[in-house]
C-alpha cells in the first residue's frame, strides 16, 4: 500500500550505493534522449562532477509525433550502460512496453514509467514483478488519488520500491509546457510514506524556469530532483528548449543544495 495509514515509515530506496529518500536530496540528470555513447558518457561525467548521483537518459521515447525521433532503443540502453561504466553512476530509463521489462531488469538501475503510461496497467503489473526501483511519473491529466493507485498496481505484485515523480499537468496555461504543481509534493507527503522528486525540466518546458523551480521543489520538500542536461541544447533531438547546459546545471546544483542546507 503506498497510504501512510498502512505503513507510517518514510521508504527509502537504495540504488547502486545511492539513496532516494529518508532525508536526503538526489539528483538524477541526463539527457531527454541517448544519441551517442560519446554524448551520454559526456554528460555524465559533468553532471557527476556537479553532484548528480544518478543518469538518466531516453531509450524508448514516447513522442507525441510518430515523425519524430523515437530513441535508439537497444542500442541507447547500451549506451547508458556504458556511462554508467565510466562513471558509477545508476542508470534510470524510461520502458514504453510490457514486452521490454526483461531487457530492462537486466541493463538499468531504475526503470521509469513516463507520464504517458502511468494509467497503462498492464506495464504496471509488469514491473510490478520485478524487485527495481520505479520511478513513476504523474500523469498529464491524473490526479494525485490517480497516481497513487497507479503506484499500487506496482506495489500489489510484490514491488515496493516505488519512486513518484511530479513533472507538471495540463491546464489553461499555455505559457509553460505544463503546470507545476509543487503543491502535489506535500499532499504526497501527507498521504503517503513513497519518495516524490520532482521534473522541473518537464514541468516548465522552458530552461529558464529550472533554476527557480528547482530550488522551490526542494523547499518544498522533495526528496529529489529530475534535470535534463544536454551538451548542445539547440541541437538536441528532443526536448532541447528545457534542456540546460552542463555549466547551467553547475549553477543549479550549487543554489539547490544552498536551499537543501536549510531543510
Ligand atoms: C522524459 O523523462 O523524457 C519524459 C518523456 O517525461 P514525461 O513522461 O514526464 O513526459
Ligand atoms: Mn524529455
Amino acid at each position: 500500500k503506498s497510504n501512510r495509514k498502512f505503513h507510517n515509515d518514510d521508504t527509502v530506496i537504495h540504488v547502486g550505493g545511492v539513496q532516494i529518500g529518508g532525508g536526503t536530496m538526489t539528483v538524477m540528470a541526463g539527457p531527454c534522449s541517448v544519441e551517442s555513447a560519446a554524448q551520454v558518457t559526456g554528460i555524465a561525467k559533468r553532471v557527476k562532477k556537479a553532484g548528480a548521483r544518478l543518469l538518466r537518459g531516453g531509450a524508448y521515447k514516447p513522442r507525441t509525433s510518430p515523425y519524430a525521433f523515437q530513441g535508439l532503443e537497444k542500442e541507447g540502453l547500451e549506451m547508458l550502460r556504458e556511462a554508467r561504466e565510466a562513471t558509477g553512476l545508476p542508470i534510470v530509463s524510461e520502458i514504453i512496453s510490457p514486452r521490454h521489462v526483461e531487457m530492462f531488469e537486466m541493463v538499468v538501475d531504475v526503470i521509469q514509467i513516463g507520464a504517458r503510461n502511468m494509467q497503462n496497467f498492464d506495464l504496471l503489473k509488469e514491473v510490478g514483478k520485478t524487485q527495481k526501483p520505479i520511478l513513476l511519473k504523474r500523469g498529464l491529466s491524473s490526479t494525485i488519488e490517480e497516481w497513487l493507485m497507479s503506484a499500487e498496481y506496482i506495489m500489489s505484485r510484490g514491488n515496493n520500491n516505488v519512486i513518484l515523480c511530479e513533472r507538471g499537468i495540463r491546464t489553461f496555461e499555455t505559457y509553460t509546457r505544463n503546470t507545476l504543481d509543487l503543491s502535489a509534493v506535500a499532499a504526497v507527503k501527507k498521504l503517503s510514506h513513497l519518495p516524490i522528486i520532482v521534473d522541473p525540466s518537464h514541468g516548465t518546458g522552458r530552461r529558464e524556469m529550472v533554476e527557480p523551480m528547482a530550488m522551490a521543489a526542494v523547499a518544498a520538500g522533495a526528496d529529489g530532483l529530475m534535470i535534463e542536461v544536454h551538451n548542445d541544447p539547440a541541437k538536441a533531438l528532443s526536448d532541447g528548449q528545457q534542456s540546460l547546459t552542463p555549466d547551467q546545471f553547475d549553477s543549479v546544483m550549487e543554489k539547490v543544495k544552498k536551499v537543501s542546507e536549510l531543510m
